[in-house]
């Protein structure tokens, strides 16, 4: 790998499990399929692909759940954060585009498995919207003492899932 190339970083909510990789995501997108659901607790999985070659575990690595005789899932084992989606016949790992250490920066181009779409999906955008500071009272906000690993890479990190 060239470590001259400025490489992307993400992770699991503990911070048990790290990567990096270099270069543009393949395909970035969002799978409303069934199967994702269940694997994301969640209306879909927002997943962009990374050629092996050009991944790399910085921390820990990814438990798998088989889902099919074709995919495994990848997940922390310490925070239940899901981290990767692969086909076995592939060379590409798909990583969960939430759990990059910055998100924002990769937009989705292609939604698949749009059979099992909400049939209410569109209309979440137009939900009432509440920031965090506006839905939680400013003693509970200051007195909470996030566990979550930071985003960016830590030289060491004492993961507190198990507390
Ligand atoms: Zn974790
Ligand atoms: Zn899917």
């Amino acid at each position: 790998m060239n470590e001259a190339q400025p490489m992307t970083t993400g992770g699991c909510q503990c911070g048990a499990v790290r990567y990096a990789f270099k270069g543009k995501m393949i395909d970035p997108s969002i799978c409303h399929c069934r199967m994702c659901q269940k694997a994301f607790g969640s209306y879909f999985a927002p997943l962009g692909g990374v050629k092996d070659a050009d991944l790399i575990w910085t921390r820990g690595k990814p438990s798998i759940f088989k889902s099919s005789s074709v995919v495994e899932r990848g997940f922390c084992k310490a925070c239940g954060t899901p981290l990767t989606f692969k086909y076995h016949h592939e060379d590409i790992t798909d990583l969960a585009l939430g759990s990059l250490d910055h998100p924002k920066e990769v937009i989705p181009v292609i939604a698949f498995g749009t059979e099992a779409e909400m049939p209410w999906f569109d209309w979440l955008a137009g939900l009432p919207a509440k920031p965090t500071a506006a839905s939680t009272p400013a003693n509970l906000l200051d007195a909470i003492k996030s566990y979550q690993h930071p985003d960016h890479d830590t030289k060491t990190w004492d993961a507190k899932s198990s507390e």
